[in-house]
């Protein structure tokens, strides 16, 4: 006797298509038997991990038969004291991905709903879904606005009903790069129900050098319904050990502790993420390499006549001139990843993470190449 295993699964997760993720190098090597290919397709950090994390995953090799501590106590306790909120105040993920998954689990069900922009980042759709929840998807920004194809916060707020127990706003989005300023997205969290959590997803906050974008932890005390979430994962260059947090009121906190994995953040992750907390060098050069990217990339792209969506990640979104996909495909051929991003509505697009100059030149000759320009 057989079973339909995909109709046998929930409502919401029957309807889930798997994230994307960007392809990893060896997996091109080995499809295509081609070698030193490069990738610029996750918006990783091209310096890679602060050197003390490093260090420090080293001296915690011999311990590795021993569980972590499940409350993250040493890094719960840097974190709150740099953010200057208490311990209570923080929860830590598998990544940050593993936080916002908390928030959908603990706060959203069939019946209620979660309000989120098109063109954002694509963790929330699958979060959202996974639980049953509706997503209540908001108009972006026309592409010539000053942040073309960025959140529109007036169309979001216009999305939230009194089923809605989640926004989430990315700033800077992924995978548009746009961001909203201060005075307005606090004027936005200000104007939400006391029963309506904002999420703020700050994961590529610290590359932002805009003197109007706010850091939304420091809304904590006011808005006792926002949540903050940030990630090891961009410019502390930690992606492979899955690490990031959410701040938030202690009352959230502690429901999102209820829901969690016992151990959901590693040993290695807990301890490398300490040090790279503290290593302002490393933060201050990725910042320095990203910014030069960025430039490099921009001009790059002005001279080719090429359209792109102003960013403060440490990636851009590039207007190919016609279908992206088939140039993605032409660039794998050149031993050059990047992301295609028509399964977020722009289908015309690349977005390119920022790597070190000659990475970055690399993709453009290869990019010339492609387009016989
Ligand atoms: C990369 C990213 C994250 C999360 O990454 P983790 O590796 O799970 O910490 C969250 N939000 C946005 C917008 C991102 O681009």
């Amino acid at each position: 006797m057989s079973c339909d295993f995909q109709a046998l699964a929930n409502a919401g997760v029957q309807k889930l298509m798997p994230y994307q993720p960007g392809k990893p190098v060896e997996e091109l090597e080995r499809e295509l038997g081609i070698s030193e290919s490069i990738k610029l397709a996750s918006n990783e950090n091209p310096l890679g991990p602060s050197p003390r994390a490093i260090q420090a995953l080293g001296s915690l090799l011999d311990q590795l038969a021993q569980y972590p501590d499940g409350n993250g106590f040493a890094l719960r306790n840097r974190l709150a004291e740099k953010l200057g909120v208490e311990a209570e105040c923080i929860t830590l993920g598998n990544g940050s991905n593993d936080v916002l998954e908390l928030i959908a689990r603990a706060y959203l069900a069939p019946g209620r709903s979660a309000v989120f922009s098109a063109h954002a980042f694509a963790v929330y759709p699958l979060a959202v879904q996974a639980v049953g929840a509706e997503a209540r998807v908001a108009a972006a920004h026309a592409p010539d606005h000053a942040m073309p194809w960025g959140h529109d916060l007036a169309a979001m707020a216009d999305q939230v009903t009194a089923t809605t127990r989640v926004i989430f706003v990315a700033n800077p989005n992924n995978p548009t790069g746009t961001w909203v300023d201060g005075q307005s997205l606090h004027d936005f969290i200000a104007a939400q129900p006391a029963d309506t959590l904002v999420v703020v997803d700050e994961a590529y906050c610290e590359y932002v050098e805009e003197p109007d974008y706010p850091d939304a932890t420091r809304w904590l005390a006011e808005f006792p319904n926002l949540i903050v979430t940030r990630t090891f994962s961009k410019i502390h260059g930690l992606a492979g050990l899955r690490i990031g947090y959410a701040v938030s009121h202690p009352q959230v906190a502690d429901i999102l502790n209820r829901v969690r994995q016992p151990f959901n953040t590693n040993a290695l992750a807990q301890a490398a993420a300490l040090e790279a907390l503290d290593d302002d060098a490393h933060v201050r050069q990725s910042v320095q390499v990203n910014r030069e990217g960025l430039q490099q990339l921009g001009q790059a792209f002005d001279e080719r006549g090429l359209g792109y969506i102003p960013s403060v990640g440490n990636f851009i979104c590039v207007d190919v001139g016609g279908e992206a996909e088939p140039v993605y495909q032409a660039l794998l051929h050149q031993g050059v990843i990047v992301r295609p991003v028509g399964g977020y509505g722009l289908p015309r697009h690349l977005r390119v993470t920022v790597g070190r100059a000659h990475e970055n030149r690399r993709f453009i000759d290869a990019l010339d190449q492609v387009l016989k320009r």
